[in-house]
């Protein structure tokens, strides 16, 4: 049995926590390869590893003297190397990076010595071999993943290796010029490193005990989710709840292998699970609620638009004229609304507006602004009767006016639209009806 295990920035921020992370690491022999982050934040108001270096780097390429920054960001890896006892000394790694600093090497670069750094540390405190990501991570000209390369590296690289850290975020391009993911790009090193391996598990250690039914920042301590599939975490990730960063799924996805979120500070929690597919119920009906504020709706009107081939396909080029995409379109025999981002749409309004007259001639057009979107998730709907019923019934009782319905065809999640003003109160309603009283 392989595990693949990536500690997230706050798991590897201290000497503290990497003495937690060694802990992990050590309690299981299988957890063979280790991707870890940057140092992320000690507390709320700290700053990670990896905006230091931007904003070093930054000062670099305007000229500025760095020097001070530079040393700022050298502290904060002398307080781990401290910390845990180790002999272990950056000096020269340091010389390097200034030097690379004043010759202008790359925001890519500089950006990518927060995740290398911190890999020789824990290499060198776990005692596992070093592989720079460098090595075995490979992106286009463009900048963008080139996979083929990089799983055929890996496997090769790490067959031979019994046990490895591989820094994440980042690799290189032909030129030999560093590439870093986008933000959060170490949950990508991992999925790839796990795919190519044929790992049994990805494990992603991270400060939560799981993905949570519902936004902590609107239900007061939510419940964690125990196993999810990733297409019902495709759907509440779009819908804004994130704990993984998105192009991590598709390789070990495609692989077949799962993903667990684990919590470093409280690693006896199993944390979530997310597989392709499960038998496993979820403990209730609901696997998880989210949402996002912010959207308008767009509603046309025009007799006998049942009859009229080829209507809807005329508003919605307008939209796509005007490079907007629309999230849901409901429609009466009459009616038909769409719903789009208010932000990009705003600004395009009265263009759009105008086009839709010229195109389907409507007999007339509302607006409606400030509209939330709430995707209620899971695959247990589909078994279930009556889960559309204490959606509404909850919003009922909460006094939430509901604005729009939108049932997935694949029955894997209801949408409702609200007004912003209603959006906590109605993710607290539904939570309440099916996780606290479970009705
Ligand atoms: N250190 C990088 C960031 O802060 C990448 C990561 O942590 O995944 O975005």
């Amino acid at each position: 049995m392989k595990k693949v295990v990536k500690f997230g920035g706050s798991s590897l921020a201290s000497a503290e926590q990497f003495k937690k992370v060694k802990n992990i690491i050590t309690a299981e022999k299988e957890r063979r390869f280790v991707i870890p982050s940057a140092p992320g934040k000690r507390y709320s108001r700290d700053v990670k590893v990896t905006d230091m270096l931007y904003r070093c780097y930054h000062a670099a390429e305007r000229g500025k003297d760095f020097s001070e920054k530079l040393k700022e960001i050298q502290k904060r890896y002398q307080e781990i190397i401290d910390g845990l006892g180790l002999k272990l000394s950056l000096k020269d790694e340091f010389t390097v990076i200034n030097e690379n600093f004043k010759k202008k090497v790359g925001e890519d670069y500089a950006a990518s010595r927060g995740e290398y750094l911190n890999g020789i540390i824990l290499a060198e405190y776990i005692g596992y071999e070093f592989i720079d990501a460098a090595e075995v991570v490979h992106f286009t000209a463009a900048g963008s993943l080139d996979a083929g390369k990089t799983s055929a590296a890996l496997s090769e690289r790490l067959s031979g290796a019994e046990h490895a850290v591989v820094p994440g975020f980042y690799g290189s391009n032909a030129a030999g010029e560093i590439v870093t993911f986008s933000r959060g790009g170490s949950d990508i090193t991992g999925s790839l490193v796990a795919a190519a391996i044929q790992a049994d598990l990805y494990e992603n250690w991270t400060d939560v005990s799981g993905f949570l039914v519902a936004d902590p920042r609107i239900v007061e301590d939510p419940q964690v989710i125990e196993t999810i599939t990733y297409r019902e975490l495709r759907e509440l990730a779009y819908m804004g709840a994130t704990v993984l960063h998105e192009d991590a799924i598709f390789p070990v996805r495609k692989a077949g292998i799962p993903i667990n979120i684990r919590n470093t500070n409280a690693p006896k929690d199993k944390g979530t699970l997310i597989v392709e597919g499960t038998c496993r119920k979820s403990k209730y009906t609901i696997t998880g609620i989210a949402g996002k504020e912010g959207f308008a709706s767009i509603t046309v009107e025009k007799a006998m638009m049942n009859a009229e081939v080829g209507f809807g396909r005329k508003l919605l080029k307008v939209f796509e004229d005007n490079g907007i995409s629309f999230e849901h379109m409901p429609s009466g025999i009459d009616t038909m609304t769409i719903f789009v981002q208010q932000d990009g749409f705003e600004e395009k309004e009265q263009k759009v507006l105008a086009e839709i007259h010229r195109e389907v001639e409507p007999d007339h057009i509302e607006l409606e602004a400030d509209l939330s979107l709430i995707a209620i998730v899971g695959r247990g709907m589909r078994a279930t009767r009556g889960t559309a019923a204490r959606i509404f019934s909850a919003l009922a009782h909460a006094h939430v006016n509901v604005k729009m319905i939108d049932q997935g065809s694949s029955e894997l999640n209801i949408i409702v639209g609200v007004r912003n003003h209603d959006f906590k109160n109605a993710v607290n309603a539904i939570y309440d009806i099916f996780v606290t009283t479970q009705l």
